[in-house]
């Protein structure tokens, strides 16, 4: 064996012996050239599990789980191996999200369960006393298991019919008039309570619910709001909270043009508010949009000034309006600075003919800055908070 000991990259010849089973695992390999065969000793007799070759990775069990080597690794004729260090990958992971993380854990028990029923002189199953990246590992399932289970939770909320929807008015800046309602989701749980939605929503991202949960809050929309205009006898727009997730399913558009004939609603009396998340995630969502848009309905973004406020973006594509965060009214009634960017971004909104929306209006002065910031709408608890369908309708 001649080994480089200063080197990332090591050669071994024919035969030699890369790691023993029953040896502490504190690196993996990916083999540069060359070939390498993984052995066990199965009743004194070595028996070849796997061979692998150059872009493999081998060796990585041991990292992963901090428990010694199962099996022996041997090199077929002369062959050169990068090494992982242990820290490297186990930086990725804690990287990966902590469902992943805990199946990859599951997974490995499983392999190792199985390579140690074959026999094995050096029980593999010795773990590191007090191994800190061992303890890591550990710490990191609760968090894991606990969005496992809200997550049946959250398809059985889909199935009893658990979730609702309120309705926050928007109204015009001239006159404080109701012009559109936003829709807002809220999880009625029996154990948990009323749940707001920035505690599911993510997950449901992760996972594919929004795709039924979102199918399952238009419908609700439309037929609510179709309740609000006979009741008042007045026409308004409908904004719904569109995620990312949501446009990668491409029957997206045929799906919402569907529903809003069954509630005999026009395209131009829904709004989809898009965050500028949809700019990372590929054309796909883009092109989606872009045929919402020709089918009538209004596209706004949602958000603006929390995430990258690209103003390219803005004259790429026709955005019916733009809505400004609260957290850049807050700043701009504290700092003169703050509030001519935000009169800026009402100009370029108006001359790009969008209109402009304040969400998160609290206070008789927030109102009367975003109207000097010829703002056309407004949002916010000094209007009204989100109200369920029959509180709106008193
Ligand atoms: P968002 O789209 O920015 O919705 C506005 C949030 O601000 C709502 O929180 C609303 O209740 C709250 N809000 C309204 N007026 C005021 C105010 O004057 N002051 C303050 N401090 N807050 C105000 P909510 O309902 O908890 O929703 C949080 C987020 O969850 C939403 O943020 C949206 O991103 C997401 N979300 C809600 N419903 C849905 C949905 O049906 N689908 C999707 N994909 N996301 C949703
Ligand atoms: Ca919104
Ligand atoms: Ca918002």
């Amino acid at each position: 064996m001649s080994v480089k000991p200063k080197s990332h990259v090591q050669n071994y010849s024919d035969g030699s012996l890369i790691f023993q089973e029953g040896d502490p695992g504190d690196c993996a390999y990916l083999i540069e050239s060359g070939q390498v065969a993984i052995e066990k000793s199965v009743q004194g007799q070595p028996v070849v599990m796997a061979t692998f070759g150059k872009g493999e990775i081998f060796g990585e069990m041991a990292i992963l789980d901090g428990l010694n080597r199962s099996a022996s690794a041997r090199s077929l004729g002369d062959c050169s191996l990068l090494v992982i260090k242990r820290q490297q990958l186990f930086d990725q992971l804690q990287n990966t999200n902590p469902i992943t993380h805990l199946l990859i854990k599951i997974l490995l028990k499983r392999i190792r369960n199985t390579t140690e029923k074959l026999g094995s002189s050096h029980p593999s199953s010795l773990r590191i006393p007090n191994d800190p990246l061992e303890q890591i590992v550990e710490s990191s399932d609760e968090p894991a298991l606990d969005r496992i289970r809200l997550g049946s939770e959250l398809q059985h909320a889909l199935d009893t019919s658990e979730f609702r929807l309120f309705y926050q008015p928007i109204v015009a800046a001239a006159d404080r008039s109701v012009v559109g309602f936003e829709s807002l989701i809220r999880w009625e749980s029996p154990d948990r309570g009323l749940v707001p939605p920035n505690d599911f929503i993510g997950l449901m991202e992760e996972s594919s619910l929004i795709i039924p949960v979102g199918s399952w809050i238009q419908r609700r929309a439309f037929e609510d709001l179709q309740r609000i205009k006979s009741h008042f006898r007045k026409n308004f727009f409908m904004s719904l909270n569109i995620s990312v997730r949501q446009l990668e399913n491409a029957n997206f558009v045929e799906e919402l043009e569907r529903n809003r004939k069954d509630f005999g609603l026009e395209p131009h009396e829904i709004k989809l508010e898009v965050t500028e998340r949809i700019l990372m995630d590929g054309q796909s969502g883009l092109e989606l949009l872009s045929d919402a848009k020709k089918k009538g309905f209004l596209i706004s973004i949602d958000d603006f000034g929390t995430g990258y406020s690209n103003f390219q973006f803005l004259t790429k594509f026709g955005f019916d309006s733009l809505k400004i965060d609260r957290s850049l009214l807050r700043a701009a009634m504290v700092d003169s600075k703050m509030a001519s960017v935000l009169k800026g971004i009402s100009t370029i909104a108006h001359d790009l003919e969008m209109d402009l929306i304040t969400e998160g209006i609290e206070t008789e002065n927030e109102f009367a800055l975003t109207q000097r910031l010829r703002m056309d709408m407004g949002q916010g608890y000094l209007f009204s908070k989100p109200l369920a369908l029959q509180d709106l309708l008193k």
